[in-house]
């Protein structure tokens, strides 16, 4: 009984700290954002079709700073460096999608676990185009 309380207490203070500090990063990450040069910003943004304040905003959701489209693209099978993958990743808004995900803590879990290749279907808004993307693959 009181192992477990001290076991919960302990989970808490984790979950705490973990939380503190992904806050601290996706802080770090906005602000060297906006120390970029402005046209460099705006490069960047119009690249992955947000605003200015659409930026801001998806600064604020768990795991902001962290790249999960690459990740996730490593975990399904999909070379994120090739040209064509980019191409398409660009013409389909993908980045936009993983940074405005609602979830991505979910997302994070699951790579956590190593088996987000198993479960994203059941959640992720970018699975239809991890799909399109492995077809073109097998085409190819
Ligand atoms: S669930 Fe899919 S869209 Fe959302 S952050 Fe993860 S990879 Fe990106």
């Amino acid at each position: 009984m009181a192992n477990n309380l001290i076991n919960g207490t302990l989970d808490a203070c984790r979950a705490a700290v973990a939380l503190f500090k992904d806050r601290s990063r996706s802080k770090t990450a906005r602000r060297e954002f906006w120390a970029l040069e402005p046209e460099e910003c705006t490069g960047m943004l119009n690249d992955i079709g947000m605003s200015p304040a659409e930026f801001d905003e998806a600064m604020h959701p768990p795991y902001a700073s962290e790249d999960l489209l690459t990740l996730a693209m490593l975990s399904v099978g999909i070379d994120p460096d090739d040209f064509d993958t980019l191409e398409f990743a660009r013409s389909h808004f993908m980045s936009r999608t993983c940074i405005t995900c609602p979830r991505r803590r979910k997302c994070h879990d699951r790579m956590q676990a190593f088996d987000f290749e198993g479960h994203y279907r059941d959640f992720c808004p970018n699975s239809e185009n991890f799909l399109k993307l492995l077809r073109k693959r097998c085409d190819a």
